[in-house]
């Protein structure tokens, strides 16, 4: 079975609940208004991966990271939900937790056949759509108001009364040919900011 990604991390500490391996689908059908991410919507400007290969990449980042477990994100995790449903059941007996995002309703995902294994290895789901009128981050990990937490087992449930303890944060990769990369969560004001003082700082460096 094979999955379209955008790109994945073998280990976040932003993406959901501790140390994460974070996969970002590619593909999506809704394309809210305002997206951060509209390089996401469409699969063919993806790479084509095999659920066997992914999986060997999230055994070695248990081992050497000590993940808890793997959020899936996008683009639109429900547009392949087979393959993420594979994915995650093999995740599961691993003993890893599965968190997963979607620009879909619950109430609408749970009636679809397809969907059945995705959300059955879901230990966290956090569903709707981005309506960039209600931007709000105050919440851990979601942009909109709209949006909403579903514990779908008891994993996280104890989180449901003590989301404080999480703030949005942002990790800035920087590789060894200068390409920065940033994942988490925060407004492009911020994001703006926060790379500008980054690309002085290193221009002070070379001088
Ligand atoms: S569901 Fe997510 S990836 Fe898709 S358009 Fe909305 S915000 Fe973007």
């Amino acid at each position: 079975m094979e999955l379209y990604i955008h790109r994945y991390i073998p280990v976040t500490e932003v993406e959901g609940p501790g140390k994460r391996f974070a996969i970002w689908v590619q593909g999506c059908s809704i394309r809210c208004k305002g997206c951060a991410v509209p390089w996401t919507w469409v699969n063919e400007n993806g790479t084509k991966m095999n659920v066997e290969n992914l999986f060997e990449f999230i055994k070695d980042s248990k081992e050497q990271n000590e993940i808890e477990g793997v959020t899936f994100l996008g683009g639109e995790p429900f547009d392949q939900a087979e393959a993420l449903g594979e994915l995650g059941r093999k995740v599961k007996q691993l003993g890893l937790t599965v968190m997963t995002f979607t620009g879909y309703l619950y109430d609408d995902l749970k009636k679809q056949k397809q969907n059945q294994q995705l959300l059955s290895v879901t230990d966290l789901l956090i569903d709707g759509p981005f309506i960039e009128e209600k931007l709000d981050l105050s919440r851990p990990w979601v942009g909109s108001s709209n949006q909403n937490y579903h514990f779908l087992t008891d994993v996280y449930k104890h989180l449901e009364t003590n989301f404080h303890q999480f703030q949005n944060k942002i990790e800035i990769r920087i590789s060894q040919n200068g390409t920065i990369s940033v994942n988490g969560m925060a407004t492009k004001d911020t994001l703006k900011e926060i790379l500008n003082q980054h690309t002085f700082k290193r221009i002070r460096s070379n001088t």
